[in-house]
């Protein structure tokens, strides 16, 4: 017992906590912060805190020490139980783990609980650097707080106003009583707004707010500003604060919201909260829990469609609800609040504009992002420049990649895949095992290989498209052909691709709209009378680049016209001869490039065996000499290689 309880305690002592990149166990699980905020004058960012931390020691230990991140401000004193004790300061402000420990002088049980409670007082910062997003920003007379940064190392920037375990792993239920002054401020947080006490003496007001349900640290937030408040009503009460001079633009902004909300209720599950709110903001937007903050000049567009409300809307569930377990797993939150804005374009005008707005996501990603951040998987992704802890990547091809997955399930399968997420992860956390767990039953045995290609790898298909148009039946050959330029990128196996084409029917031709599969090798081969349309069709889109198109006369090489025409010289430069052995006939001679179209043609006249082509109008590529005696055509490749 003893033995165990020293082992204890140096595992304790020596425990790291987590980065925002590497989840890291510890032996106690907040459960709860109590928080008494003020912010005595909201212009200039000034807060005094006093925090109220709940902590459950999950397994024993000797004199452990539990750690809390605080960025910016002064800590004034902590208490353990009500018994003044002290924190030490571990790490630099650069340090993406910078924070404070308070060491217990007693030992702990396993299920015991402790209150750490931090006092302290400061003017609240950002996240710095030329565009800050994270931390407490004071703009347009509201003073909020965005509880994550895309350039800072540290990710979750809660600890730029509340003392807590700022890291997603550890989600706890979050009580505050806010005190502003009264005139003309309103406060807007998250959860149920339980109590509002105004004017309390002294010209201030007392907001209580309670989010009963396990938040990440991270979603936390707050927001001050002379709002006024629109209400709506729906399958939870939905609530909307604005500048007087934004509301009638918000009003109608906001005001298709409590159908976004069931919408997504019927695709993901029932709404896991007690309310929906959104507060204009000046940068945004970001999906704090129940109280999402929303870029203004958004809200100002009154643009009812809204899919950044529905993105953030959607996070409810996928970050929200179910959270990362750290930021490598931001996929698990972006990917899906991204692909949830082309869900919202379905619930409102219909699947042909729902398979659009995938496919322009797919466009942004192969033409634009791909370029400038560079090709990197979507789990794990890298944070430097030009990538940041929220790289467009994850938005933007990670929409695709979860509709390709829609695409392979069915929508039923896919659907009910999704609810058994949110139902098994249930205000908890997850990681790219838990969605793979939950899909399988709907993606069934392409599961571990579409993860493997879209998810833990990198890239896509490029595909060559050949079409063999000299039979009766055309034959179409499709090649993954992305390993010629790129070794590392895989073979896309399950590539949903969606092809239109001909074939004769019963009573005509019928018009065929599939979609088909690569094998192992990266080939897809299929007969039709005419290829219409590859990655176009009603069925879905695909993250495919389609980078070259050929067609083939198979049928003219069978004939072996090699053994009676030659071809000289090949690879050609201004002309080429062609000659041959039997001239007793007058032949046509074409030229035609790799879509069949013809170039030049040319007389070779009875008992001429040598007949010279000017071919200095080719360009340098690839052609066939096609020659065509009135029985049989046959077909000799030409190479034309000029020097520049
Ligand atoms: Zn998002």
């Amino acid at each position: 017992m003893i033995l165990l309880l020293l082992l204890l305690a140096s595992v304790a002592a020596s425990a790291q906590i987590s980065t925002p990149t590497m989840y890291r166990p510890q032996i106690f699980d907040v459960q709860h912060y109590d928080a008494a905020i003020t912010f005595p004058d909201p212009t200039k960012k000034t807060i005094v805190g006093d925090v109220s931390i709940t902590v459950k020691w999950t397994a024993g230990a000797s004199k452990p020490s539990f750690p809390f991140h605080l960025r910016g401000l002064t800590i004034d004193s902590v208490f353990v139980n009500d018994v003044v004790s002290s924190a030490v300061t571990l790490g630099e402000a650069s340090s993406d783990t910078m924070h404070h420990r308070v060491t217990l002088k007693n030992d702990v049980v396993a299920g015991q609980t402790d209150i750490v409670r931090v006092f302290y007082h400061g003017v609240m910062s950002d996240e710095g650097g030329s565009s800050p997003w994270g931390g407490v920003h004071y703009q347009d007379s509201v003073l909020y707080a965005l509880g994550v940064g895309f350039k800072n190392s540290y990710v979750s920037s809660t600890q730029h106003w509340l003392a807590c375990y700022d890291h997603p792993s550890d989600k706890a239920t979050f009580f505050a009583r806010f005190t502003v002054p009264v005139t003309p401020w309103k406060l807007a947080s998250v959860g149920r707004e339980v109590f509002t006490r105004e004017p309390w003496p002294n010209g201030f007001a007392i907001y209580r707010w309670s989010e009963d349900h396990p938040t990440s640290t991270y979603l936390l937030t707050f927001a001050v500003a002379p709002y006024t408040k629109i209400e709506m009503s729906g399958v939870v009460p939905h609530v909307f604060y604005t500048l007087p001079r934004d509301s009638s633009k918000s009003a109608r902004s906001f005001i298709l919201v409590p159908r976004m909300t069931e919408t997504f209720a019927k695709k993901y599950g029932n709404y896991p909260f007690d309310k929906v709110g959104y507060c204009n903001t000046q940068i945004g937007a970001m999906e704090h829990q129940t109280m999402i903050s929303f870029n203004v000049s958004i809200a100002q567009k009154a643009d009812s469609q809204n899919v950044t409300a529905a993105h953030e809307l959607a996070h409810q569930w996928f970050g929200d609800c179910v959270s990362p377990l750290d930021f490598r797993y931001a996929w698990l939150t972006e990917s899906f609040a991204t692909y949830s804005e082309c869900v919202w374009v379905e619930e409102l005008r219909g699947f042909p504009i729902y398979l659009r707005a995938v496919a322009e996501k797919a466009t942004a990603y192969l033409k634009n992002i791909s370029k400038s951040e560079g090709v990197f998987a979507l789990e794990n992704f890298p944070r430097v420049d030009p990538s940041s802890n929220y790289p467009q990547t994850i938005y933007a091809k990670g929409a695709v990649v979860v509709a390709m997955m829609r695409a392979i399930a069915g929508d039923e399968p896919f659907f009910s895949a999704m609810k058994r997420y949110q139902s098994v992860k249930k205000y908890g956390t997850a990681v790219t095992e838990d969605m793979r767990d939950a899909v399988r039953p709907a993606l069934g045995t392409r599961t571990d290989a579409f993860f493997d290609e879209w998810v833990t790898g990198i890239g896509w298909p490029q595909l060559h498209v050949n079409t063999d148009i000299t039979g009766s039946d055309h034959v179409v050959t499709i090649t993954q052909e992305q390993q010629k330029l790129h070794p590392t990128w895989p073979i896309f196996t399950t590539l949903p691709l969606n092809v239109v084409y001909t074939r004769n029917g019963f009573a005509g031709i019928d018009t065929i709209d599939a979609v088909m599969y690569f094998d192992s090798t990266g080939t897809l081969e299929f007969t039709c009378t005419q290829l219409l349309s590859v990655n176009i069709g009603t069925k879905c889109r695909s993250l495919v680049e389609i980078t070259k198109t050929t067609s083939v006369f198979d049928f003219y090489e069978k004939n072996e016209a090699s053994q009676t025409f030659t071809l000289a010289p090949n690879p050609a430069n201004d002309s080429v001869t062609l000659s041959r052995i039997d001239g007793s006939a007058a032949i046509k001679i074409s030229i035609v490039n790799e879509r069949g179209a013809t170039l030049l043609t040319q007389m070779c006249a009875q008992n001429e065996s040598q007949c010279l082509m000017d071919i200095r109008s080719l360009t340098n590529g690839a052609y066939s000499i096609i020659i065509d005696d009135g029985k049989t055509p046959r077909r000799l490749p030409l190479t034309v290689t000029r020097g520049e």
